[in-house]
């Protein structure tokens, strides 16, 4: 059983954040260090510990979060110029916080991720 993150207490609005979107199944904020002008958190508003732990019950609430991540890089002006959506996976992958969260990065041109 995964344990609760901080971000299960920004959901329920336990301790302060950003909150720029909620509904059932997803909630977005801003991340607390942006690495960009604009960096937002899009979160399952239950707890999925890392992609590994992604079954087909959580499907919908993972393409909710492309959806809305899309919907907030439209309201900040950025969808044109384009933006990033990152998810990590694991000590490998950069994970630091183990509920699973899309990264929306954008606002500036970010360069290639890979080189
Ligand atoms: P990860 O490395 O797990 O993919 O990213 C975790 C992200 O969560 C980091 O970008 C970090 O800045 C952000 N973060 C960690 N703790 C908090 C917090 O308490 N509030 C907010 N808004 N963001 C946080």
């Amino acid at each position: 059983m995964a344990e609760e993150t901080i971000f299960s207490k920004i959901i329920r609005r336990e301790i302060p954040a950003d909150i720029l979107y909620q509904d059932e199944l997803v909630t977005a904020f801003r991340d607390i260090f942006p690495k960009a002008p604009l960096h937002i958190l899009i979160v399952p508003n239950h707890l999925i510990a890392t992609a590994n732990d992604v079954k087909a019950s959580d499907e919908l609430a993972l393409g909710r979060m492309v959806t809305v991540a899309a919907k907030l890089a439209a309201e900040a002006g950025i969808a044109e110029d384009g933006y990033r959506l990152i998810m990590n996976c694991n000590s490998h992958g950069g994970q630091e916080v183990y509920h699973i969260h899309m990264h929306l990065l954008g606002g500036a041109p970010l360069g290639p991720m890979l080189s």
